[in-house]
């Protein structure tokens, strides 16, 4: 199995390298299984040491702190086979969201079109319930094999995984686990709508979000404007009609309102954050405090590594 040492966490991260001073924390071991017997071996092994089990696939979903450090670590990128069947695909781990999704789309197959541009691995999606545009996780999982602490299989079907709002059992700690392998249903539609509400998904994209470096996607899942919120927004929009204002300046007015204007270069809209540079994780704990103050009942969708 392929094992890298002392993996500076910019080299490993998502984010740009460029954020991390030095590169970062380190992980100790990082280990690279290729199919699912050396995966198996990999969590076996740190099971038995006694160290806590890290899986990743391409960590579009984490933020690491800039003096995170792990001492082992177990990358899925280089799982990503998968076999069609008469029915279902079996997914290894680190199988592409985009590719696989992609390919059932033009291939007909109903549930998927929504996903053809999400980042990350399909076990990361299931682990996340991960989702945009009419389509998520929840909806295309048949069942996914796991691999318990005690070094037991267990297969878990949809219904046993409780997906939720960007959440699973095994988001919530309700089962503890590393995924195997992760069965996909395969049904038919039809094929013309599948590509064009495809094709409408990725332009949609292209146009409203920033591209996929410095970021990981929408930071919050959950929350609703408070009134202070609501009324600056609504204060901005009636200026940016007066001085016909584009969107991107009404966004910094509306930053500079609500006193923030420190946050205009890391912010691409109200929930995404941009790690652009070393400065941008004082910035962002700066953003989580700001965000809770004019969400209510506001909830992190990416995962903090501190
Ligand atoms: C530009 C951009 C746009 C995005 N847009 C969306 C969007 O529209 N909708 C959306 O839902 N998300 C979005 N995301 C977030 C991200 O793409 C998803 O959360 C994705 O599913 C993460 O995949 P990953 O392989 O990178 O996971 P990682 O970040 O590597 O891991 C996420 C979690 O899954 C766990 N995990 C991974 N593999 C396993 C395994 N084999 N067994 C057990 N646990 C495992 C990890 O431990 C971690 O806790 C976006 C991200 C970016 C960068």
């Amino acid at each position: 199995m392929k094992i890298q040492k002392n993996v500076s966490i910019g080299q490993f991260s998502w984010l740009n390298a460029k954020i991390y001073k030095n590169g970062g924390g380190k992980i100790g071991i990082l280990y690279f299984p290729e199919t699912k017997e050396e995966l198996k071996d990999a969590v076996d092994n740190i099971q038995q040491s006694g160290k806590p089990v890290f899986v990743f696939g391409h960590t579009s979903n984490c933020y690491f702190g800039p003096n995170f450090s792990m001492e082992v670590a177990i990358s899925t990128r280089y799982l990503m086979q998968y076999e069609i069947q008469a029915n279902k695909v079996v997914c290894q781990p680190g199988v592409h969201v985009r590719k696989i999704s992609k390919e059932l789309t033009y291939a007909g197959i109903k549930g998927y079109s929504g996903l053809i541009d999400l980042p990350g691995t399909i076990a990361a999606a299931v682990f996340g319930n991960s989702g945009c545009y009419g389509c998520e996780a929840k909806d295309i999982v048949e069942s996914i094999e796991i691999m318990r602490p005690d070094g037991s299989i267990q297969n878990l079907s949809n219904s046993e995984l409780g997906f939720s709002r960007r959440s699973s059992a095994l988001k919530r700690k309700e089962v503890i686990g590393v995924i195997l392998s992760v069965t996909l249903k395969m049904e038919y539609g039809n094929k013309e709508e599948l590509i064009m509400h495809a094709e409408k998904c990725h332009n949609d994209r292209k146009i409203n979000q920033p591209g996929p470096a410095n970021n990981l996607g929408s930071s919050f899942m959950s929350g609703t404007k408070t009134l202070r919120l609501r009324i600056m927004e609504k204060l901005v929009r009636e200026l940016g009609i007066i001085f016909r204002l584009n969107s991107h300046q009404q966004f910094k007015i509306l930053l500079r309102l609500l006193g923030e204007k420190k946050l205009i270069p890391y912010l691409f809209n109200l929930n995404r954050f941009m790690w652009i540079d070393e400065n941008a994780h004082d910035m962002f704990k700066e953003y989580v405090s700001f965000y809770h103050k004019i969400y209510n009942n506001a909830k992190l969708e990416i995962q903090i590594f501190r």
